[in-house]
């Protein structure tokens, strides 16, 4: 199918610089876990983005020397030729399919903790960073400026040699050039402190001579947060943010633009929990209707719908759609735009589990709808592309069509199975992403920062995207309401059978604090529910309720949220010392907070429950047993443990005569039935089973390459050359 003409103006060329971008879509600089050091991940997954039709990729935040050095988090590098190098592959892949290469160079100031360096980072002014513990930048005086400006003009250079055509000066989530601009760091005298002048001298000198350097060869951006929206103590859209584009706009040839800062950087990357598609609009809209910049400027807000991106270029608001994002969950965005195949857009649901590996230091990216983001390298596969099995003449029965038997049954599908039939107990398909994306909205009004809580409701693109694919396979046939006893299962027909009959909420308190079950705990009584109850309605809630809480991630504090926002009066108890502590790493967890505060959830954390009765709960102080807490309550929500419901599999796996008799060949248990976890890995383990339905022990995974340094080796090429045949 062409693309719809009404989309054509997406699809128009925009000049920056010396250099042209061959559309209107843009892959903001975001981390993938690859930095420099892992070249050919850093490589193939921006390379696979270019693949999928967009103008320009760029490196995640690139520091420039080792006075800016993030480790435990992973940031490229370009602190000598041998980085460039590295990261030359990635300019190489861009080019190959079209694109520009942008590197985004950086340096950290005070939010540097330079634990592998061991230098000193040098900032504005000689306070601690909010962001990282008891960091303190050293004060840069006049000699000090200059030689940070030539750690920049020494990057762009060797950017430029490695084959970027864009190189940042990258002040946004309060870098060292905004914490000159802003007065919340600096509080200098001289001439590089005071006036919006002299706040504004060290990033203008900074891109006039980045562009002196390479600005002939290459477009010079800079990321601005317009807002750091810390009031008039930061920077302002209104009256810095608009003054600093005015003040540096000859010297740049694209403007990324944004908001926020690195403390709170979920302002900028809002989960959809809080934040609606293109929720950066009313801070990036007046930069251009004010007319305050004569260049191209790009913005982000997690805008997936063609049409928004149409109205966000006719509106004035931006130039070029940039996305950070919805690149990661669908590579092949402009691509499927321009092919007219809109229903095959993998779109972005707006979880941040992506940012929360960042955030952890370390792990590769991973993606909750893509589970080949980050696999491009390493495991060699493609979000699109799927090689026909070795063994596509076996049929495959897939019981369970939650996230994993789902993505399980799309892949068999795609790579060409004689027959796969995905059968499910419930009436529709999904599993608990159904009822878990009902969660979220507490009483749905605005939060007490930013951001209003709309709900989980995003997170359905997950079954939406799936049931789209599999209706359009016609090698897979989906069966609703079916349960199917283990006899029916070995009896079907199958040859291959995969079970994905995912897990339960613990009836008996399970759980990690005490690896005990909890006393009182009793599935029978009416006063104890578990989350999914709660969110379906099949036991009622009384008006005053306790969440124990032992998840550590969104399920205690979001039915709180619920229960909250509908009246009840909530207490939330958690072994741990925060709620909800893995939001933290998908940046959801200061909405939260906000959120939970706003709607009055009395909040226990370093508390765990010892006994259930009745109307009561006694719980205690993990740090002191001996200090009780009290608490008379109609209804206690049990966010214990989760147990995988894997009996069928058990059973099968127990009689494997009567499986060979049936002519099954084998069984596989994937997902939260083999193990729960988080839906990201639910979806990468069925992905990952049916990528290698024909290897020679699918239940094994494949070796992947690991690039790593190989006492006396140079490469790993051998390995390499045989997964690539
Ligand atoms: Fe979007 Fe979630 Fe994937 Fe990140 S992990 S790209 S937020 S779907």
């Amino acid at each position: 199918m062409a693309r719809d003409s009404k989309y054509d103006i997406l699809f128009e060329p925009v000049t920056i610089g010396p250099k042209t971008l061959k559309n209107r879509f843009y892959q903001v600089p975001h981390c993938n876990g690859a930095g420099s050091e892992k070249p050919g991940m850093q490589a193939y997954n921006r390379g696979m983005k270019a693949e999928g039709g967009w103008a320009a990729v760029c490196t995640e935040y690139c520091s420039i020397h080792p006075e800016s050095d993030d480790i435990m988090r992973v940031s490229a590098r370009i602190w000598d030729d041998e980085d460039a190098r590295n990261l030359s592959v990635m300019c190489d892949k861009a080019h190959e399919h079209g694109a520009l290469a942008g590197i985004e160079l950086w340096y950290g100031g005070p939010h540097a903790p330079c634990m592998e360096s061991r230098h000193q980072p040098r900032g504005p002014f000689q306070i601690a960073s909010e962001f990282e513990i008891n960091t303190y930048p050293r004060y840069m005086d006049a000699d000090d400026i200059r030689l940070v400006q030539r750690y920049y003009v020494d990057a762009a250079i060797r950017a430029r040699q490695a084959g970027f055509d864009i190189v940042y000066v990258y002040g946004a989530h309060s870098y060292l050039p905004l914490q000159f601009l802003s007065p919340y760091y600096n509080k200098r005298t001289d001439a590089y402190g005071g006036s919006f002048d002299n706040r504004a001298r060290f990033w203008r000198e900074t891109l006039e001579k980045v562009r002196e350097a390479v600005g002939d060869d290459c477009a010079i951006a800079s990321r601005f947060a317009v807002d750091t929206l810390y009031g008039g103590s930061g920077v302002q859209v209104g009256t810095d943010g608009v003054r600093f584009v005015e003040h540096a706009d000859h010297l740049v040839d694209l403007w990324d633009l944004n908001v926020g800062d690195i403390a709170e950087w979920g302002q900028d990357a809002g989960p959809s929990r809080f934040f609606p598609e293109n929720h950066q609009k009313p801070y990036i809209e007046p930069i251009r209707a004010g007319n305050h910049t004569n260049k191209p400027v790009v913005g982000v807000g997690r805008v997936t719908s063609p049409d928004t991106m149409v109205k966000v270029i006719q509106s004035g608001q931006l130039d070029i759609i940039g996305a950070a994002r919805p690149s990661i969950s669908d590579p092949f965005l402009p691509r499927k735009i321009e092919e007219g195949r809109l229903d095959d857009i993998r779109e972005c649901i707006g979880c941040n589990v992506c940012i929360s590996r960042w955030e952890i230091g370390g792990p590769p990216l991973i993606c909750t709808q893509n589970a080949t983001a980050g696999e491009e390298y390493r495991r060699g596969w493609h979000p699109e592309k799927y090689s026909p099995a070795a063994n596509a003449d076996k049929s495959v029965l897939v019981v369970g069509a939650g996230p994993a038997g789902m993505e399980c049954a799309m892949v068999l599908g795609k790579r060409g199975m004689s027959a796969v039939h995905l059968v499910e107990a419930a009436p529709e398909i999904g599993g608990s992403v159904n009822w878990i994306s009902l969660l979220g909205h507490g009483d749905g009004k605005e939060n007490l920062f930013r951001g209003t809580a709309r709900g989980l409701g995003n997170w359905k693109h997950i079954v939406t995207y799936r049931t789209i694919q599999l209706d359009k396979l016609k090698n897979v046939e989906v069966h609703t309401g079916t349960r199917l006893s283990t006899a029916e299962v070995r009896d079907y027909g199958a040859e291959i059978v995969v079970i994905a009959t995912g897990c339960h909420w613990a009836r008996d308190g399970m759980n990690s604090a005490t690896h005990e079950p909890i006393a009182g705990a009793d599935p029978a009584a009416d006063w104890q529910v578990t989350p999914d109850e709660v969110v379906l309605g099949t036991k009622t809630v009384g008006p005053r309720v306790l969440v124990l809480e032992n998840e550590g991630y969104f399920m205690g504090v979001s039915v709180a949220q619920k229960l909250a926002g509908e009246g009840h009066d909530v207490t939330l108890v958690t072994q741990a010392s925060d709620v909800g502590s893995y939001m933290e790493f998908t940046l959801e967890a200061p909405m939260m907070h906000r959120d939970l505060h706003r709607l009055g959830v009395h909040l226990y954390p370093s508390t765990m429950v010892e006994r259930l009765d009745p109307g009561h709960v006694t719980a205690y102080n993990v740090w002191n047993p001996e200090h009780k807490e009290h608490f008379d309550v109609d209804t206690v929500v049990m966010c214990t443990g989760r147990v995988s419901d894997d009996e069928l599999y058990r059973e099968l796996k127990a009689d494997p005569a009567a499986l060979r008799a049936a002519g099954v060949e084998n069984a596989y248990l994937i997902g939260d039935a083999a193990a729960p976890r988080m839906i990201a890995d639910s979806i990468f383990d069925g992905h990952r089973l049916a990528r290698e339905i024909d290897a020679p022990d699918p239940a094994i995974p494949l070796p992947f390459i690991r690039e790593r340094r190989i006492w006396g080796e140079v490469t790993n090429k051998d390995y390499e050359d045989q997964l690539r045949g």
